[in-house]
Protein backbone atom coordinates (compact mmCIF):
# COMPACT_ATOMS: atom_id res chain seq x y z
CA UNK A 1 0.00 0.00 0.00
CA UNK A 2 1.08 3.57 -0.81
CA UNK A 3 0.99 6.29 1.34
CA UNK A 4 -1.42 9.23 0.73
CA UNK A 5 -2.04 9.74 -2.94
CA UNK A 6 -1.33 13.36 -3.32
CA UNK A 7 2.10 13.82 -2.24
CA UNK A 8 4.19 12.86 -4.92
CA UNK A 9 6.94 11.40 -3.34
CA UNK A 10 8.92 14.44 -2.18
CA UNK A 11 12.21 14.33 -0.08
CA UNK A 12 10.62 14.38 2.75
CA UNK A 13 9.23 10.79 2.77
CA UNK A 14 11.86 9.05 2.48
CA UNK A 15 13.10 8.25 5.99
CA UNK A 16 9.98 7.35 6.50
CA UNK A 17 8.10 5.62 3.31
CA UNK A 18 11.15 4.51 1.35
CA UNK A 19 13.29 2.63 3.49
CA UNK A 20 11.64 -0.47 3.78
CA UNK A 21 12.09 -1.62 6.87
CA UNK A 22 10.58 1.40 8.45
CA UNK A 23 7.65 0.90 6.04
CA UNK A 24 7.12 -2.77 7.40
CA UNK A 25 6.87 -1.33 10.86
CA UNK A 26 4.31 1.99 9.76
CA UNK A 27 2.31 -0.62 8.05
CA UNK A 28 2.07 -3.62 10.48
CA UNK A 29 1.18 -1.32 13.61
CA UNK A 30 -1.38 0.77 11.41
CA UNK A 31 -3.26 -2.58 10.50
CA UNK A 32 -5.20 -3.70 13.18
CA UNK A 33 -8.35 -1.57 14.52
CA UNK A 34 -6.93 0.26 17.55
CA UNK A 35 -8.11 -0.63 21.15
CA UNK A 36 -10.17 2.94 21.46
CA UNK A 37 -13.68 3.66 22.02
CA UNK A 38 -15.43 6.64 20.23
CA UNK A 39 -16.17 7.95 24.02
CA UNK A 40 -12.82 8.84 24.31
CA UNK A 41 -12.13 12.40 24.85
CA UNK A 42 -9.74 13.12 21.67
CA UNK A 43 -12.24 10.79 19.55
CA UNK A 44 -14.88 13.13 20.09
CA UNK A 45 -17.49 13.90 16.47
CA UNK A 46 -17.88 17.27 15.86
CA UNK A 47 -19.23 18.27 12.28
CA UNK A 48 -22.14 19.74 10.48
CA UNK A 49 -23.80 17.05 10.86
CA UNK A 50 -22.64 16.61 14.49
CA UNK A 51 -23.13 19.62 16.97
CA UNK A 52 -21.10 19.58 20.12
CA UNK A 53 -22.29 18.43 22.98
CA UNK A 54 -20.39 19.98 25.41
CA UNK A 55 -18.06 22.56 24.67
CA UNK A 56 -14.14 22.57 26.18
CA UNK A 57 -14.00 24.36 29.27
CA UNK A 58 -12.33 27.36 29.86
CA UNK A 59 -9.38 25.84 31.99
CA UNK A 60 -8.87 22.77 30.06
CA UNK A 61 -7.03 25.32 27.47
CA UNK A 62 -4.07 26.43 27.38
CA UNK A 63 -2.46 29.16 25.19
CA UNK A 64 0.17 28.75 22.62
CA UNK A 65 1.47 30.00 19.64
CA UNK A 66 0.28 33.99 18.60
CA UNK A 67 -2.45 33.89 21.63
CA UNK A 68 -3.96 30.54 20.06
CA UNK A 69 -5.67 28.40 22.18
CA UNK A 70 -5.43 24.63 22.71
CA UNK A 71 -6.72 22.01 25.02
CA UNK A 72 -3.87 21.28 27.58
CA UNK A 73 -4.03 17.82 26.66
CA UNK A 74 -2.54 17.80 23.15
CA UNK A 75 0.03 20.80 24.22
CA UNK A 76 3.10 18.00 24.28
CA UNK A 77 2.32 16.35 20.95
CA UNK A 78 1.47 19.69 19.25
CA UNK A 79 5.06 21.11 20.29
CA UNK A 80 6.74 17.93 19.52
CA UNK A 81 4.77 18.07 15.93
CA UNK A 82 6.40 21.52 15.61
CA UNK A 83 9.90 21.04 16.76
CA UNK A 84 9.73 18.22 14.54
CA UNK A 85 8.89 20.13 11.53
CA UNK A 86 11.62 22.57 12.75
CA UNK A 87 14.04 19.98 12.29
CA UNK A 88 12.75 18.95 8.82
CA UNK A 89 13.72 22.93 7.98
CA UNK A 90 9.74 23.73 8.10
CA UNK A 91 8.63 26.70 10.11
CA UNK A 92 5.22 25.81 11.12
CA UNK A 93 2.72 28.59 12.02
CA UNK A 94 -0.37 28.10 13.98
CA UNK A 95 -3.18 30.21 12.62
CA UNK A 96 -6.12 28.87 14.02
CA UNK A 97 -7.10 26.84 17.19
CA UNK A 98 -9.78 26.87 19.80
CA UNK A 99 -12.64 28.76 19.15
CA UNK A 100 -15.73 29.62 21.29
CA UNK A 101 -19.70 28.70 20.06
CA UNK A 102 -20.07 32.31 21.55
CA UNK A 103 -17.36 34.04 19.02
CA UNK A 104 -18.41 31.83 16.07
CA UNK A 105 -21.90 32.72 16.54
CA UNK A 106 -20.97 36.48 16.39
CA UNK A 107 -18.90 36.16 13.28
CA UNK A 108 -21.86 33.94 11.74
CA UNK A 109 -24.43 36.80 12.99
CA UNK A 110 -22.23 39.33 11.24
CA UNK A 111 -22.34 37.81 8.21
CA UNK A 112 -25.70 36.63 7.84
CA UNK A 113 -27.01 40.49 8.70
CA UNK A 114 -24.35 41.60 5.83
CA UNK A 115 -25.83 39.26 3.09
CA UNK A 116 -29.74 40.05 4.37
CA UNK A 117 -29.07 43.74 4.08
CA UNK A 118 -26.26 43.79 0.68
CA UNK A 119 -28.04 40.76 -1.13
CA UNK A 120 -31.64 41.46 -0.25
CA UNK A 121 -31.99 38.04 1.29
CA UNK A 122 -34.36 36.53 3.63
CA UNK A 123 -32.75 35.49 6.91
CA UNK A 124 -33.03 31.99 6.19
CA UNK A 125 -31.82 32.32 3.04
CA UNK A 126 -28.85 34.11 4.13
CA UNK A 127 -27.93 31.47 6.67
CA UNK A 128 -28.01 28.93 4.23
CA UNK A 129 -25.51 31.16 2.36
CA UNK A 130 -23.09 31.76 4.73
CA UNK A 131 -23.01 28.17 5.39
CA UNK A 132 -21.54 26.89 2.55
CA UNK A 133 -18.00 28.78 3.42
CA UNK A 134 -18.33 29.43 7.13
CA UNK A 135 -19.58 26.47 9.47
CA UNK A 136 -22.73 27.34 11.82
CA UNK A 137 -21.96 28.03 15.60
CA UNK A 138 -21.83 24.80 17.60
CA UNK A 139 -20.98 22.84 14.45
CA UNK A 140 -17.47 23.44 14.22
CA UNK A 141 -14.15 21.27 15.22
CA UNK A 142 -12.66 24.05 16.63
CA UNK A 143 -14.73 24.53 19.37
CA UNK A 144 -13.07 20.88 21.16
CA UNK A 145 -9.33 22.38 21.33
CA UNK A 146 -8.48 19.24 19.25
CA UNK A 147 -8.44 21.10 15.80
CA UNK A 148 -5.36 23.28 14.67
CA UNK A 149 -4.80 25.31 11.31
CA UNK A 150 -1.01 25.32 10.64
CA UNK A 151 0.89 26.77 8.06
CA UNK A 152 4.08 26.85 7.24
CA UNK A 153 6.33 30.08 7.48
CA UNK A 154 7.19 29.83 3.56
CA UNK A 155 3.70 30.26 2.65
CA UNK A 156 2.83 32.79 4.84
CA UNK A 157 5.36 35.12 3.43
CA UNK A 158 4.37 34.42 -0.07
CA UNK A 159 0.32 35.15 0.66
CA UNK A 160 0.08 38.09 2.87
CA UNK A 161 -3.42 37.86 1.97
CA UNK A 162 -3.58 34.32 3.93
CA UNK A 163 -6.57 33.30 1.97
CA UNK A 164 -6.11 29.44 1.75
CA UNK A 165 -7.55 27.25 -0.48
CA UNK A 166 -6.44 23.50 -2.07
CA UNK A 167 -3.17 24.93 -3.65
CA UNK A 168 -1.48 25.04 -0.45
CA UNK A 169 -1.31 21.19 -0.18
CA UNK A 170 1.49 22.07 -3.04
CA UNK A 171 3.64 23.59 -0.05
CA UNK A 172 6.93 21.70 1.52
CA UNK A 173 4.86 22.18 4.82
CA UNK A 174 1.49 20.57 4.01
CA UNK A 175 3.34 17.88 2.47
CA UNK A 176 5.46 17.23 4.98
CA UNK A 177 2.31 17.42 7.49
CA UNK A 178 0.52 15.06 5.25
CA UNK A 179 3.23 12.37 5.62
CA UNK A 180 4.00 13.46 9.24
CA UNK A 181 1.53 14.70 11.48
CA UNK A 182 -0.04 11.24 12.05
CA UNK A 183 3.23 10.38 14.02
CA UNK A 184 2.11 12.85 16.82
CA UNK A 185 -1.41 11.94 16.60
CA UNK A 186 -2.98 14.14 13.97
CA UNK A 187 -4.71 13.31 11.15
CA UNK A 188 -5.46 15.95 7.94
CA UNK A 189 -9.37 16.31 8.86
CA UNK A 190 -11.11 17.11 5.83
CA UNK A 191 -8.68 15.41 2.70
CA UNK A 192 -9.47 15.39 -0.93
CA UNK A 193 -12.35 13.48 -2.83
CA UNK A 194 -14.01 13.02 0.81
CA UNK A 195 -16.18 16.15 1.24
CA UNK A 196 -19.70 14.20 0.48
CA UNK A 197 -18.16 12.43 3.93
CA UNK A 198 -16.71 14.99 6.18
CA UNK A 199 -19.54 17.75 4.46
CA UNK A 200 -16.28 19.88 4.34
CA UNK A 201 -14.35 20.84 1.26
CA UNK A 202 -10.04 19.30 0.89
CA UNK A 203 -8.29 21.86 3.87
CA UNK A 204 -4.50 20.43 3.50
CA UNK A 205 -3.92 22.89 6.33
CA UNK A 206 -6.19 21.67 9.38
CA UNK A 207 -5.57 19.05 11.64
CA UNK A 208 -7.45 17.52 14.06
CA UNK A 209 -5.75 15.38 17.34
CA UNK A 210 -6.90 11.94 17.65
CA UNK A 211 -4.20 9.89 19.56
CA UNK A 212 -0.93 8.52 17.48
CA UNK A 213 -2.53 4.69 16.85
CA UNK A 214 -5.86 6.60 15.54
CA UNK A 215 -3.95 8.53 13.65
CA UNK A 216 -1.68 5.84 11.80
CA UNK A 217 -4.58 3.82 11.19
CA UNK A 218 -6.76 6.42 9.76
CA UNK A 219 -4.14 8.06 7.59
CA UNK A 220 -2.78 4.22 6.69
CA UNK A 221 -6.63 3.22 5.50
CA UNK A 222 -6.94 6.32 3.78
CA UNK A 223 -10.51 6.80 5.72
CA UNK A 224 -11.87 10.04 7.21
CA UNK A 225 -12.68 10.65 11.00
CA UNK A 226 -16.21 9.72 10.57
CA UNK A 227 -15.24 6.41 8.65
CA UNK A 228 -12.93 5.28 11.21
CA UNK A 229 -15.90 6.78 14.30
CA UNK A 230 -18.50 4.18 12.40
CA UNK A 231 -15.47 1.44 12.44
CA UNK A 232 -15.11 1.28 16.05
CA UNK A 233 -18.84 1.43 16.39
CA UNK A 234 -19.26 -1.56 14.78
CA UNK A 235 -16.74 -3.32 16.61
ZN1 LIG B 1 -9.62 24.62 10.70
Amino acid sequence: MSHDAPAPKAKVSQTTSETTPAKQTTESSAEALPDVSPTDWQLVLVSPEHKISKEVSANQLVTVDGGQQIDRRIQQPYEELVAAAKKAGIQLKLISAFRSVSDQTSVFNTRVAQLMSRENLSEEAAKKRAMQTMTEPGYSEHHTGLAIDVVDQEWLASNPSMILDESYSEHTGAKWLQENARRFGFIVRYPDGKETITKITYEPWHLRYVGEESAEYIEAHHITFEEFIQELMEK
